[in-house]
């Protein structure tokens, strides 16, 4: 940690309103998917955010690209969701992940993706009103930063962490601007360390990893060609390549990566960290790509060449005091599943309103431990499952009967046998197909997405115990009004127009869903509005209510009667919930001041 003294303030720090201490509420320190978003949320909570980075642009390699229904749920509270649509490829074009050669080449077999596939497309449909998209980091982060910045937010470029102190009231920190090489102070109620997979915030907490760290070595190749005449038939983002030396650590396989249909691609292929990544030559990325299409009859224009490292490591502490790490800075893995941006997304989202609530005098300190202790288990689950699929790519290799693909005559061998008469060629169809086929736990794994359970003092358990998943936890979600899940979605109606639950909640604020008989949740949340200081709306379902359930879907879902209720959060999470209404409004404001208040630490 640096203490240096402060020095000059440059014109774009100002000092808080006359007589604050503070230069801002919280200090955002990174502008990727986990920075930009929290300062969003931030912005759009009313509260007073900087957030600076390092480099002197947002991201200029399209990393992190599948966004999944949940994230794109976060988007859409966050009023942003159309803007993603109209930028992102849309769902349909996302299917089809293909295992073969080359795309010239022998094909293997597709895993229609993404819950593109119709025997799982209403299970996705049905979880949320929101589609799946593909949405480069390089389209989302500039949607993210500078809708941030619209709603407030003060953003500087250039701009590097050095290090921090904290005190009782407030944090520190020290940066430097790159552009001037001066060094100055800001001081900040909180500050969250969303500083990538390198993260120096987490190293001066100090803060405790687990997992073997790096694991292996990637390398990333950006190219314009348009491929079209290989893929448009087969559409999809991701085509695995069984080639000689392609499972050589990295990422399993070989990979072309559609960036955009079919002209921009990104190509990933695997070294052995031990021994240092390749010389990028051009000669070298050339022909490593005329390998992966199977010709060298297209034309290719590169933009970028990166190394990069494959981690198998995650916090399992998140915060200390004041400081907060969210996205890659505490889970560290793969890019298999597709899981870092949407969750980095997700740990920005779960903790800025908490963070809201705090600056506001509305809650209590105790509620910022819950984001550690719910979001620390997702960290480690995300990075277990990734780094499990990479394994998982060498069944391709096992239905084959081969361990590595170094000998590329039995390679051959082996791949002429797919096509080949006979029990042998038979056995190995079978086993080709089950091991292609059990890639859905990479690309349709919609319950790693869905069914967080989180259990911290942000939730009040209502003595019940967690429903048992009735369907593989991984592949399907299943959707509860449990308290410490996320809110079922359903499409309800309000004068006649459908609106999904998840609509009528969130925007930073704590909600009541009741239903006829629910009268006396109604008055408490207007007796507790106004009691804790908070807006908190009451949507009340049913036949004559203002919101209808026509299809009756709420009503399946809900798992409380018609006078129940159920409290969300502003994250939609739930966070209690009663079977019925009590006798009396006086009793019913009485359970939920005891809920409110406990969840907000007051
Ligand atoms: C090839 C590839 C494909 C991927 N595909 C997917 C996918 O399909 N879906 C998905 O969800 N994820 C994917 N990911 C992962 C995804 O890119 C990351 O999980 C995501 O970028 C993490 O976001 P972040 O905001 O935590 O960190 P980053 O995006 O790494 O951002 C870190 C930020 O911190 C800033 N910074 C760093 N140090 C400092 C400092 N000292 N001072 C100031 N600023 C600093 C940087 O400038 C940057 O703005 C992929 C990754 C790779 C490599």
């Amino acid at each position: 940690m640096s203490s240096s003294a402060r020095t000059d303030r440059p014109p774009w720090a100002p000092a808080g309103p006359a007589g604050s201490a503070y230069d801002t509420d919280v200090l955002v320190i990174g502008s990727g998917p986990a920075g930009a978003s929290m300062a969003l949320a931030l912005a759009t909570y009313g509260v007073r955010v900087q957030m600076i980075t390092k480099y002197g642009q947002l991201a200029d390699t399209p990393r992190a690209h599948i966004t999944n229904q949940r994230a794109v749920e976060v988007f859409r509270d966050l009023g942003i969701e159309d803007r993603l649509m109209r930028e992102a490829t849309p769902w349909p074009l996302m299917s089809n992940t293909t295992y073969c050669t080359s795309l010239a080449g022998q094909e293997l077999g597709r895993v229609p993706s993404w819950g593109t596939d119709p025997r799982r497309h209403a299970d996705y449909v049905l979880a949320s009103p929101c589609a799946m998209a593909d949405a480069p980091q390089t389209i989302v982060e500039p949607i993210l930063v500078s809708q941030a910045q619209v709603r407030g937010a003060k953003i500087r470029f250039d701009t590097e962490y050095l290090g921090h102190v904290q005190d009782e009231d407030g944090v520190t920190t020290t940066v430097r601007d790159r552009l001037t090489q001066g060094e100055h102070t800001v001081r900040s109620r909180f500050v969250v360390g969303a500083d990538g997979a390198r993260s120096k915030v987490a190293e001066d907490l100090l803060l405790p990893f687990e997992g073997p760290g790096a694991v292996a070595g990637a390398l990333s190749i950006v190219f314009e060609a348009d491929l079209s005449r290989f893929v448009a038939h087969r559409p999809s983002v991701l085509y695995w390549m069984l080639q000689p030396g392609a499972d050589d650590n990295g990422v399993g396989l070989g990979v072309l990566r559609m960036i955009r249909p079919w002209n921009e691609w990104m190509l990933i292929w695997g070294y052995d960290a031990t021994s240092g990544p390749p010389e990028l030559t051009d000669e070298f990325i050339r022909d490593l790509a005329a390998k992966l299409v199977g010709t060298d009859d297209f034309e290719l224009r590169l933009s970028s060449r990166a190394p990069w490292t494959i981690n198998h490591q995650f916090a399992t502490t998140l915060a200390k005091g004041r400081v907060f790490c969210a996205g890659d800075a505490i889970h560290r893995h793969p890019p298999n599943n597709g899981l870092g941006s949407n969750t980095s997304l997700q740990d920005s989202y779960n903790l800025a309103w908490k963070l809201a609530y705090v600056v506001r005098g509305l809650a209590g300190p105790v509620l910022l431990g819950s984001y550690d202790t719910e979001r620390a288990p997702v960290a480690r689950q995300i990075v277990e499952r990734a780094n499990k699929s990479i394994r998982d790519t060498g069944r391709i290799l096992e239905a084959l009967g081969l361990t590595d693909t170094s000998d590329v005559a039995r390679l051959h061998e082996r791949l002429a046998a797919l096509r080949a008469a006979g029990s042998d060629g038979e056995k190995t169809r079978h086993a080709m197909r089950e091991a292609i086929a059990s890639k859905s736990y990479e690309f349709n794994a919609h319950g790693v997405e869905h069914n967080h359970r989180y259990t911290s003092t942000a939730v009040i358990p209502d003595g019940t115990p967690m429903p048992e998943f009735t369907r593989d936890p991984e592949l399907y979600a299943q959707p509860t009004t449990w308290p410490g899940a996320k809110l079922p979605h359903a499409w309800v109606t309000r004068d006649g127009a459908q609106v999904s639950t998840l609509d009528l909640g969130g925007k930073g604020r704590f909600t009541i869903y009741t239903g006829i008989g629910g009268d006396g949740w109604a008055q408490a949340a207007a007796t507790l509005s106004a009691e804790l200081g908070i807006d908190m709306p009451v949507v009340s379902i049913g036949p004559g209510q203002p919101f209808e359930d026509p299809y009756g879907t709420w009503a399946e879902l809900r798992e409380v009667p018609d006078d129940g209720v159920i409290l969300t959060r502003p994250d939609l999470y739930v966070a209690y919930r009663a079977a019925a209404a009590p006798a009396t409004a006086h009793e019913a404001t009485a359970h939920l001041r005891t809920a409110l208040t406990s969840v907000l630490g007051r």
